[in-house]
């Protein structure tokens, strides 16, 4: 038994953690306790593994600068829970899954094959931003470079309908 993994004690606290601090920034952990507690578990021994918490649904390098986009929560979190109400792992969720109005079903892979990834794994992400559209929400000024503004605006928790194109 490798005495360095962590214990259920540990998956349970890691997910409380993020339970509080999704909660307080408008997202929503899956309400599946063993489900959600086998994946903070996975988190926790990909951090003993490799020194960061990479995706427990995808393989990581343990290159952390090629690993950056699935350290969770990963760049592809926010498009997923718009797209399909629910990250590639089932981790976050939207309002409705959580609340039972709907459920998860399967959410499509869409990080790009290795191939196909361009920026260079430490290029500055500066300039990937800049390639997106700017949001502005119009409540309390919070400004995001992204395909489509959040569904919550993590500052003051504004919906998206709330958010403006800038500039
Ligand atoms: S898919 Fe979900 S659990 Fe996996 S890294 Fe992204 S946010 Fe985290």
């Amino acid at each position: 038994m490798n005495a360095g993994l962590p214990s259920a004690a540990d998956g349970e606290a890691l997910r409380t953690r993020l339970e509080l601090e999704a909660e307080s920034a408008g997202y929503h952990l899956n309400p599946d306790l063993e489900f959600t507690r086998s994946l903070t578990h996975g988190l926790l021994v990909n951090e003993g593994r490799y020194g960061y918490r990479a995706c427990p649904c995808r393989l990581a390098t343990g290159d952390a600068a090629r690993d950056r986009d699935i350290v969770c929560p990963c760049d592809y979190r926010d498009a997923d829970l718009l797209d399909w109400g629910g990250c590639f792992c089932g981790l976050y969720v939207s309002a409705d899954i959580q609340e039972g109005k709907t459920s998860l079903a399967s959410v499509p892979e869409r990080r790009p094959p290795a191939a196909e990834r361009t920026m260079a794994p430490d290029a500055p992400r500066l300039g990937r931003a800049l390639s997106l559209p700017v949001w502005r929400c119009r409540v309390c000024g919070y400004l995001c470079a992204r395909q489509r503004p959040p569904a919550v605006c993590p500052i003051c928790k504004a919906t998206s309908d709330r958010f403006e194109a800038f500039a």
